[in-house]
């Protein structure tokens, strides 16, 4: 559990134990399957708690989560919303179940990706994008194949309203029984995939049912995904991030030098407050 209010499951770095740098220039993925929670009066969620040095990406699927942090922001994640939120130097948030869907209860599934950030931007002024499912790129499929969403990067020229500090292509693949999509994404970038509902073949002969994550060799540009049943995927991939790491909790540094420094400064009451 991360705090009382999400189950996930944690399918890199530590999960699939593919280490820090596989998957860069994303650092972690979490993932919340699909769970019904009962109705609560108290919103189960994550106290305040800090970041530093890279950018959290919240995607809903199901469910909905309010946040509050320590620059005095606050918002709402909704069904089909992307939250894309720069840590950058230093913030305190907080992530907890919307008060309204707490008190009714219901489907819960969300990934968390943390996207790490160049030595150059680690320490660049937190800020946030709050990308709504209406404003999300979309690519209709040929044949009403289904759809590609674009949150970050671009399909076919389609571009999706997320800035990123590197490049990165973040899309949602809705894909009709039977239909598939091919993707053409560089060799050098990192790539893989979750699917979300349904369950794909990939290229031509790996089977990946629901909630399964699929990691791409770096010795091709095409991905070609049939959906087998109605199907939902994210499909992440970005250019690597050729620099040291050094991590500890919500710290993603380049040395454990500056781990240190940020220790010390969100114990110096650097990062702001924010009531729990
Ligand atoms: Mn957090």
């Amino acid at each position: 559990m991360v705090g009382d209010g999400f189950k996930v499951h944690n399918f890199f770095p530590g999960g699939t134990k593919i280490g820090i740098h596989r998957m860069s220039p994303f650092f972690l993925m979490d993932y919340g399957a699909k769970t019904v929670f009962p109705p609560s009066d108290r919103p189960r969620g994550v106290g305040a708690h800090p970041h530093r040095g890279f950018e959290t990406v919240t995607i809903a699927y199901h469910g909905r989560v309010s946040h509050h942090d320590s620059a005095g922001n606050s918002g709402l994640i909704g069904e089909g919303d992307v939250q894309w939120m720069t840590a950058g130097s230093g913030i305190l948030h907080k992530e907890y179940h919307e008060k309204e869907f707490s008190r009714a209860g219901g489907l819960m599934q969300m990934v968390q990706l943390w996207v790490n950030l160049p030595a150059a931007h680690k320490m660049t002024p937190p800020k946030y994008q709050e990308l709504t499912h209406a404003g999300m790129g979309v690519h209709s499929l040929p044949d009403g194949a289904g759809k590609v969403e674009v949150i970050a990067g671009e399909f076919r020229g389609t571009k999706g309203p997320a800035s990123t500090f590197t490049p990165v292509h973040l899309y949602n693949a809705h894909l009709k029984a039977g239909a598939t999509v091919d993707f053409s994404l560089p060799e050098n970038f990192n790539t893989a995939m979750l699917v979300i509902e349904g369950a794909v073949t990939v290229n031509g002969t790996a089977k990946a049912p629901a909630d399964h994550f699929v990691l791409f060799a770096n010795e091709g540009e095409a991905v070609s995904i049939r959906a087998e049943e109605s199907s939902v995927v994210l499909v992440l991939s970005g250019e690597p991030i050729d620099e040291p790491i050094a991590s500890y909790g919500p710290f993603v540094m380049n040395t454990q030098k500056e781990i240190m420094q940020a220790v010390e400064d969100f114990n110096g009451g650097k990062f702001g407050s924010l009531d729990d």
